[in-house]
Protein backbone atom coordinates (compact mmCIF):
# COMPACT_ATOMS: atom_id res chain seq x y z
CA UNK A 1 0.00 0.00 0.00
CA UNK A 2 0.72 3.45 -0.61
CA UNK A 3 2.43 6.80 1.35
CA UNK A 4 0.24 9.85 1.44
CA UNK A 5 0.77 13.52 1.48
CA UNK A 6 -1.54 15.92 2.46
CA UNK A 7 -1.08 19.29 1.55
CA UNK A 8 -2.96 22.42 0.48
CA UNK A 9 -1.46 25.02 -1.51
CA UNK A 10 -3.55 27.84 0.85
CA UNK A 11 -1.18 26.52 3.75
CA UNK A 12 0.77 28.95 2.39
CA UNK A 13 -1.82 32.19 3.11
CA UNK A 14 -1.59 32.16 6.88
CA UNK A 15 1.10 34.69 7.90
CA UNK A 16 3.04 35.90 11.47
CA UNK A 17 4.98 39.07 11.18
CA UNK A 18 7.93 39.54 9.41
CA UNK A 19 11.02 37.38 10.37
CA UNK A 20 8.63 35.05 12.33
CA UNK A 21 10.04 31.12 11.86
CA UNK A 22 6.88 30.05 11.19
CA UNK A 23 6.69 30.87 7.86
CA UNK A 24 5.08 29.72 4.93
CA UNK A 25 8.10 28.81 3.28
CA UNK A 26 8.48 26.12 5.81
CA UNK A 27 6.09 24.01 3.33
CA UNK A 28 6.87 25.81 0.21
CA UNK A 29 10.33 25.16 0.00
CA UNK A 30 9.11 21.30 1.33
CA UNK A 31 6.90 20.83 -1.85
CA UNK A 32 9.14 22.24 -4.49
CA UNK A 33 12.27 19.89 -2.77
CA UNK A 34 9.54 16.96 -3.30
CA UNK A 35 8.58 18.62 -7.25
CA UNK A 36 12.48 18.81 -8.04
CA UNK A 37 13.56 15.27 -6.85
CA UNK A 38 9.69 13.72 -8.30
CA UNK A 39 8.79 12.27 -4.58
CA UNK A 40 5.78 13.88 -5.44
CA UNK A 41 4.48 11.87 -8.11
CA UNK A 42 5.78 8.64 -5.82
CA UNK A 43 3.21 9.59 -3.48
CA UNK A 44 -0.52 9.74 -3.09
CA UNK A 45 -1.59 13.41 -2.73
CA UNK A 46 -4.42 13.88 -0.63
CA UNK A 47 -5.80 18.20 -1.00
CA UNK A 48 -7.72 18.04 2.63
CA UNK A 49 -11.00 20.30 3.51
CA UNK A 50 -11.46 22.67 6.40
CA UNK A 51 -12.36 20.78 9.58
CA UNK A 52 -15.88 21.20 10.60
CA UNK A 53 -16.49 23.52 13.92
CA UNK A 54 -17.88 20.02 15.47
CA UNK A 55 -14.96 18.42 15.40
CA UNK A 56 -13.00 21.21 16.37
CA UNK A 57 -15.21 21.66 19.74
CA UNK A 58 -14.29 18.52 20.86
CA UNK A 59 -10.96 19.77 21.79
CA UNK A 60 -11.42 23.54 22.39
CA UNK A 61 -13.93 25.65 23.30
CA UNK A 62 -16.82 27.67 21.88
CA UNK A 63 -15.36 31.17 23.05
CA UNK A 64 -11.93 30.24 21.82
CA UNK A 65 -12.78 28.93 18.37
CA UNK A 66 -14.93 32.41 18.03
CA UNK A 67 -11.92 34.50 19.46
CA UNK A 68 -9.78 33.08 16.69
CA UNK A 69 -12.11 33.75 14.18
CA UNK A 70 -12.97 37.27 15.32
CA UNK A 71 -9.37 38.17 15.33
CA UNK A 72 -9.35 36.95 11.71
CA UNK A 73 -12.48 38.88 10.83
CA UNK A 74 -11.48 41.94 12.69
CA UNK A 75 -8.29 42.67 11.34
CA UNK A 76 -8.92 43.76 8.32
CA UNK A 77 -5.00 43.14 6.93
CA UNK A 78 -3.35 43.74 10.33
CA UNK A 79 -2.12 41.37 12.78
CA UNK A 80 -3.76 40.71 15.85
CA UNK A 81 -1.42 39.65 18.85
CA UNK A 82 -2.16 36.91 21.11
CA UNK A 83 1.05 37.09 22.83
CA UNK A 84 5.33 37.30 21.81
CA UNK A 85 5.09 34.49 19.11
CA UNK A 86 1.77 34.02 18.07
CA UNK A 87 0.04 36.61 16.05
CA UNK A 88 -3.31 36.57 13.55
CA UNK A 89 -4.27 37.58 10.21
CA UNK A 90 -6.97 37.77 8.17
CA UNK A 91 -5.88 34.15 6.78
CA UNK A 92 -5.32 32.60 9.50
CA UNK A 93 -8.68 31.29 10.95
CA UNK A 94 -9.53 29.72 7.56
CA UNK A 95 -5.49 28.38 7.45
CA UNK A 96 -5.89 27.04 10.89
CA UNK A 97 -9.42 24.76 10.29
CA UNK A 98 -7.60 23.74 7.04
CA UNK A 99 -4.78 22.40 9.17
CA UNK A 100 -6.82 20.35 11.57
CA UNK A 101 -8.75 19.18 8.21
CA UNK A 102 -5.41 18.20 6.92
CA UNK A 103 -4.50 16.30 10.06
CA UNK A 104 -8.29 14.60 9.69
CA UNK A 105 -7.49 13.39 5.77
CA UNK A 106 -4.16 12.10 7.00
CA UNK A 107 -5.86 10.07 10.05
CA UNK A 108 -8.73 8.93 8.08
CA UNK A 109 -7.18 7.72 5.04
CA UNK A 110 -5.11 5.49 6.89
CA UNK A 111 -7.87 4.52 9.67
CA UNK A 112 -9.73 3.53 6.21
CA UNK A 113 -7.06 1.53 4.97
CA UNK A 114 -6.97 3.74 1.46
CA UNK A 115 -3.04 4.34 2.23
CA UNK A 116 -0.83 2.45 5.00
CA UNK A 117 0.72 5.35 6.30
CA UNK A 118 0.39 9.07 5.75
CA UNK A 119 2.17 12.48 6.83
CA UNK A 120 0.32 15.69 6.91
CA UNK A 121 2.46 18.75 6.03
CA UNK A 122 -0.11 21.10 7.36
CA UNK A 123 0.65 24.20 9.12
CA UNK A 124 0.07 26.54 11.24
CA UNK A 125 0.84 23.80 13.77
CA UNK A 126 -1.38 22.57 16.65
CA UNK A 127 0.61 21.09 19.64
CA UNK A 128 0.58 24.12 21.99
CA UNK A 129 -3.11 25.25 21.69
CA UNK A 130 -5.02 24.47 24.64
CA UNK A 131 -8.74 24.30 25.43
CA UNK A 132 -8.84 28.24 25.50
CA UNK A 133 -5.76 29.35 24.45
CA UNK A 134 -3.81 29.60 21.19
CA UNK A 135 -0.08 29.86 22.00
CA UNK A 136 3.31 29.02 20.59
CA UNK A 137 2.50 29.83 17.16
CA UNK A 138 -0.13 27.38 17.75
CA UNK A 139 -4.14 27.90 17.33
CA UNK A 140 -5.97 24.56 17.10
CA UNK A 141 -4.40 21.43 18.34
CA UNK A 142 -4.88 19.27 15.05
CA UNK A 143 -3.38 15.94 16.34
CA UNK A 144 -5.95 16.00 19.15
CA UNK A 145 -8.54 17.28 16.75
CA UNK A 146 -7.59 14.05 14.58
CA UNK A 147 -7.63 11.18 17.20
CA UNK A 148 -11.05 12.73 18.90
CA UNK A 149 -12.73 12.43 15.23
CA UNK A 150 -11.61 8.95 15.04
CA UNK A 151 -12.33 8.09 18.63
CA UNK A 152 -16.00 9.84 18.04
CA UNK A 153 -17.25 8.66 14.46
CA UNK A 154 -14.84 5.41 13.67
CA UNK A 155 -14.40 3.88 16.84
CA UNK A 156 -11.10 4.15 17.62
CA UNK A 157 -10.43 2.78 20.93
CA UNK A 158 -6.70 3.51 21.60
CA UNK A 159 -4.35 5.57 20.21
CA UNK A 160 -0.40 6.40 20.85
CA UNK A 161 0.53 10.03 20.01
CA UNK A 162 4.77 10.43 20.26
CA UNK A 163 5.97 13.90 19.78
CA UNK A 164 9.66 13.73 18.85
CA UNK A 165 9.57 18.08 18.39
CA UNK A 166 12.09 20.16 20.44
CA UNK A 167 9.21 21.37 22.77
CA UNK A 168 6.56 19.59 25.27
CA UNK A 169 3.08 19.01 23.69
CA UNK A 170 1.31 21.15 26.07
CA UNK A 171 -2.10 21.52 24.41
CA UNK A 172 -1.87 18.17 23.27
CA UNK A 173 -1.45 16.57 26.42
CA UNK A 174 -3.74 18.64 28.28
CA UNK A 175 -6.73 17.25 25.96
CA UNK A 176 -5.88 13.66 27.03
CA UNK A 177 -4.58 14.23 30.02
CA UNK A 178 -7.30 12.21 32.01
CA UNK A 179 -8.01 10.09 29.11
CA UNK A 180 -7.06 6.38 29.10
CA UNK A 181 -7.52 5.81 25.83
CA UNK A 182 -4.16 7.65 24.73
CA UNK A 183 -0.81 6.94 25.82
CA UNK A 184 0.76 10.40 25.06
CA UNK A 185 4.48 10.37 24.84
CA UNK A 186 7.03 13.26 24.53
CA UNK A 187 10.55 13.28 24.20
CA UNK A 188 11.85 17.11 23.89
CA UNK A 189 14.14 19.74 25.53
CA UNK A 190 14.77 20.14 28.95
CA UNK A 191 11.41 23.15 29.83
CA UNK A 192 13.27 24.42 32.78
CA UNK A 193 14.68 26.82 30.76
CA UNK A 194 12.73 26.27 27.35
CA UNK A 195 9.09 27.06 26.10
CA UNK A 196 6.64 25.89 27.11
CA UNK A 197 7.58 25.74 30.50
CA UNK A 198 6.22 22.20 30.64
CA UNK A 199 6.90 18.60 30.30
CA UNK A 200 8.21 17.47 33.21
CA UNK A 201 8.27 14.07 34.33
CA UNK A 202 5.97 14.46 37.24
CA UNK A 203 3.49 15.40 34.22
CA UNK A 204 1.85 11.98 34.05
CA UNK A 205 -1.38 12.52 33.88
CA UNK A 206 -4.29 12.12 35.84
CA UNK A 207 -7.27 10.06 37.26
CA UNK A 208 -7.80 7.44 34.78
CA UNK A 209 -5.09 8.35 32.43
CA UNK A 210 -2.46 8.60 35.52
CA UNK A 211 0.80 7.28 33.95
CA UNK A 212 -0.53 7.96 30.17
CA UNK A 213 1.21 10.86 29.86
CA UNK A 214 4.65 10.11 29.61
CA UNK A 215 7.21 13.66 29.47
CA UNK A 216 11.06 12.51 28.49
CA UNK A 217 12.27 15.92 29.20
CA UNK A 218 16.40 15.19 27.59
CA UNK A 219 19.41 17.76 28.36
CA UNK A 220 20.21 20.74 25.90
CA UNK A 221 22.95 18.55 23.46
CA UNK A 222 20.63 15.70 23.09
CA UNK A 223 20.46 14.23 19.72
CA UNK A 224 19.96 10.80 17.93
CA UNK A 225 21.37 8.47 20.57
CA UNK A 226 19.25 9.83 23.45
CA UNK A 227 16.22 9.90 21.22
CA UNK A 228 16.42 6.52 19.93
CA UNK A 229 17.60 5.12 23.63
CA UNK A 230 14.40 6.09 25.07
CA UNK A 231 12.25 4.67 22.07
CA UNK A 232 14.10 1.03 22.22
CA UNK A 233 14.09 1.21 26.15
CA UNK A 234 11.13 3.25 27.07
CA UNK A 235 8.60 3.52 24.69
CA UNK A 236 8.45 0.03 22.49
CA UNK A 237 7.66 -2.18 25.30
CA UNK A 238 5.10 0.04 26.52
CA UNK A 239 3.29 0.59 23.41
CA UNK A 240 3.25 -2.82 22.85
CA UNK A 241 1.42 -3.36 25.78
CA UNK A 242 -1.13 -0.69 25.53
CA UNK A 243 -1.83 -2.13 21.66
CA UNK A 244 -2.73 1.11 20.18
CA UNK A 245 -5.07 0.63 16.62
CA UNK A 246 -3.25 3.44 16.11
CA UNK A 247 0.24 5.53 15.99
CA UNK A 248 0.35 9.39 15.39
CA UNK A 249 3.59 10.84 15.34
CA UNK A 250 3.19 14.70 15.87
CA UNK A 251 6.66 15.49 14.15
CA UNK A 252 8.50 18.53 14.64
CA UNK A 253 11.54 18.61 13.05
CA UNK A 254 13.11 21.44 15.34
CA UNK A 255 14.89 19.23 17.34
CA UNK A 256 17.76 19.02 13.97
CA UNK A 257 20.65 19.80 14.95
CA UNK A 258 20.98 22.56 12.34
CA UNK A 259 17.46 24.34 13.56
CA UNK A 260 18.65 27.03 15.67
CA UNK A 261 15.16 27.31 17.68
CA UNK A 262 16.46 24.40 19.84
CA UNK A 263 19.67 22.73 20.95
CA UNK A 264 19.02 19.73 20.18
CA UNK A 265 20.78 17.45 17.73
CA UNK A 266 18.87 14.78 15.27
CA UNK A 267 19.98 14.29 12.25
CA UNK A 268 17.84 13.34 8.84
CA UNK A 269 19.26 9.56 9.76
CA UNK A 270 17.57 10.11 12.98
CA UNK A 271 14.52 10.91 11.95
CA UNK A 272 14.43 8.22 9.50
CA UNK A 273 15.40 5.96 11.81
CA UNK A 274 12.73 6.56 14.41
CA UNK A 275 10.31 7.02 11.57
CA UNK A 276 11.00 3.18 10.47
CA UNK A 277 10.66 2.05 14.26
CA UNK A 278 7.22 3.79 14.48
CA UNK A 279 6.61 1.78 11.04
CA UNK A 280 7.66 -1.34 12.46
CA UNK A 281 5.97 -1.35 15.59
CA UNK A 282 2.79 0.04 13.90
CA UNK A 283 3.13 -3.18 11.28
CA UNK A 284 3.56 -5.51 14.70
CA UNK A 285 0.50 -3.73 16.95
CA UNK A 286 -1.95 -1.85 14.29
CA UNK A 287 -1.74 -3.05 10.44
CA UNK A 288 0.80 -0.55 9.81
CA UNK A 289 -1.30 2.49 10.42
CA UNK A 290 0.84 5.22 10.90
CA UNK A 291 -0.01 9.16 10.49
CA UNK A 292 2.64 11.86 10.28
CA UNK A 293 1.57 15.40 10.86
CA UNK A 294 3.86 18.08 11.21
CA UNK A 295 4.50 20.45 14.06
CA UNK A 296 7.76 22.62 14.31
CA UNK A 297 11.44 22.80 12.05
CA UNK A 298 12.30 26.06 11.41
CA UNK A 299 15.65 26.08 8.98
CA UNK A 300 14.50 26.67 5.01
CA UNK A 301 17.62 24.90 3.95
CA UNK A 302 17.61 21.90 5.95
CA UNK A 303 13.94 21.29 6.73
CA UNK A 304 12.71 19.94 2.82
CA UNK A 305 15.61 17.39 2.81
CA UNK A 306 14.39 16.11 6.42
CA UNK A 307 10.79 15.63 4.79
CA UNK A 308 12.10 14.13 1.81
CA UNK A 309 13.96 11.60 4.34
CA UNK A 310 10.99 11.00 6.34
CA UNK A 311 8.82 10.32 3.59
CA UNK A 312 10.87 8.28 1.54
CA UNK A 313 11.28 6.14 4.89
CA UNK A 314 7.72 6.10 5.05
CA UNK A 315 7.34 4.62 1.15
CA UNK A 316 10.12 1.69 2.43
CA UNK A 317 13.15 3.16 1.69
CA UNK A 318 16.24 3.32 4.14
CA UNK A 319 18.05 6.05 4.98
CA UNK A 320 21.57 5.78 3.58
CA UNK A 321 24.07 7.16 6.34
CA UNK A 322 25.45 6.68 9.40
CA UNK A 323 23.47 7.83 12.66
CA UNK A 324 25.78 10.04 14.83
CA UNK A 325 25.05 10.83 18.12
CA UNK A 326 25.87 9.07 21.58
CA UNK A 327 23.62 8.32 24.32
CA UNK A 328 24.04 10.79 27.38
CA UNK A 329 24.34 9.98 30.99
CA UNK A 330 21.87 11.92 31.37
CA UNK A 331 19.40 10.53 29.32
CA UNK A 332 19.94 7.15 31.49
CA UNK A 333 19.20 9.01 34.67
CA UNK A 334 16.55 10.88 33.19
CA UNK A 335 15.06 7.19 32.26
CA UNK A 336 15.75 6.11 36.06
CA UNK A 337 14.01 8.71 36.98
CA UNK A 338 11.15 8.50 34.46
CA UNK A 339 10.73 4.35 35.67
CA UNK A 340 10.46 5.37 39.28
CA UNK A 341 8.12 8.13 39.02
CA UNK A 342 5.75 5.27 37.07
CA UNK A 343 5.94 3.01 39.64
CA UNK A 344 3.25 5.41 42.05
CA UNK A 345 1.11 4.38 38.90
CA UNK A 346 -0.95 1.55 39.14
CA UNK A 347 -1.31 0.94 35.30
CA UNK A 348 2.73 0.33 34.68
CA UNK A 349 3.07 -2.04 37.87
CA UNK A 350 3.48 -4.89 35.53
CA UNK A 351 5.61 -3.15 33.20
CA UNK A 352 8.48 -4.62 31.41
CA UNK A 353 12.00 -3.51 33.53
CA UNK A 354 14.45 -1.79 31.40
CA UNK A 355 18.04 -3.50 30.57
CA UNK A 356 20.21 -3.00 33.15
CA UNK A 357 22.92 -3.91 31.08
CA UNK A 358 22.48 -0.37 29.21
CA UNK A 359 21.80 1.74 32.40
CA UNK A 360 24.04 3.05 34.92
CA UNK A 361 23.38 3.70 38.98
CA UNK A 362 20.72 6.31 39.59
CA UNK A 363 21.41 9.81 40.05
CA UNK A 364 19.47 12.99 40.57
CA UNK A 365 19.71 16.22 38.87
CA UNK A 366 21.02 18.72 40.85
CA UNK A 367 18.87 21.54 39.80
CA UNK A 368 15.84 18.74 39.23
CA UNK A 369 12.21 20.31 39.75
CA UNK A 370 13.40 23.87 40.06
CA UNK A 371 11.12 25.50 37.90
CA UNK A 372 8.75 22.67 37.96
CA UNK A 373 5.34 23.04 38.30
CA UNK A 374 4.89 20.52 40.35
CA UNK A 375 7.94 21.63 43.04
ZN1 LIG B 1 8.71 22.92 18.51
Amino acid sequence: MSTAIVYHPDYLKHRQVEQHPECPERLSTTISHFQKTGLIDLVENITPEPAAIQDVERVHSREHINYIRCLSERGRGRFSIIDADTYVCSHTYDVALLAAGGVLAAGEAVWKGEVQNAFALIRPPGHHASYNQATGFCYFDNVSIMVKHLQENHGLKRAVIFDWDAHAPNGTMGTFYDDPSVLNMSIHQDPRSFYPGHGFIEEMGEGAGKGLTINFPVEAGAGNGDFIYFIEEFVIPRVRKFKPQIIVISAGQDSHHEDHISQLHVTDAGYAKMTKMFMELADELCGGKLVLELEGGYNLNTLPVTHQAITEQLMGTDYHGKIQGELHDSTRHLLRDLEDALKSTKIWQDAPEIDESKSVPKKSFKNRGKNSFFS
